[in-house]
């Protein structure tokens, strides 16, 4: 078994036993795990599944180690990006969009509503639920109606809430810049926590 240089010797002693298999497992320098496998193929293929983000690596058998660990190293950023890309897309369940579903997440929206509209000094003209795959909310800046996803069904209150004001801060600042985060900021002093474990993180 041929040890990644880059690594310290101790981590080196863990990978060892986990190689010992014929599916191969690393990790990059910030402990993602990534499994590995050899196949008859011309090239270097590393992919994130969409069910479950986990990285997958399939090389040739001429490839050496090292040159994989390399491989995964320079991709680092990009790796992460798609890891938390994969684990903010709805998992297995489907969503239920029936009207019943619907109804109720409304009335979670109607109740949280109202304190925010008053704090922030914005009214919206509607608010609307549906099922959006890629974004939580919108904002039509127009006829000032807000929508929310029906993935926000199964989250808490906490992180609905969270939506519901950025949309609602939308009315009073339409871009994300520097003036919006201030009030967000101002709103939700936590709210970059919230906004990372509704992505997942
Ligand atoms: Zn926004």
């Amino acid at each position: 078994m041929v040890c990644f240089i880059y690594l310290t010797p101790k981590v080196c002693v863990k990978l060892s036993i986990a190689v010992s298999t014929m599916e191969r497992n690393m990790r990059t320098a910030s402990g993602i795990p990534i499994s590995v496998t050899r196949k008859q193929m011309k090239s270097i293929r590393l992919r994130i599944r969409a069910t479950d983000a986990t990285v997958h690596l399939s090389a040739p058998h001429h490839v050496s180690d090292h040159v994989l660990y390399q491989f995964v190293q320079e991709r680092e950023d990009w790796i992460l990006k798609q890891k938390q890309r994969a684990k903010a897309l709805p998992r297995t369940h489907p969503i239920d969009n029936s009207t019943r579903a619907r109804n109720a997440l409304l009335a979670r929206v109607h109740a949280l509503a109202p304190r925010w509209e008053q704090k922030l000094g914005v009214k919206a003209s509607a608010f609307g639920v549906r099922l959006m795959k890629t974004r939580w909310g919108s904002c039509n800046l127009r006829t000032k109606k807000i929508w929310l996803s029906m993935m926000l069904a199964s989250k808490s209150d906490t992180l609905l809430e969270y939506v519901l004001v950025h949309e609602l801060v939308h009315l009073l600042e339409p871009g994300h810049n520097k003036r919006f985060y201030r009030l967000m900021e101002d709103a939700i002093p936590h709210w970059r926590k919230l906004h990372k474990e509704l992505h997942g993180e």
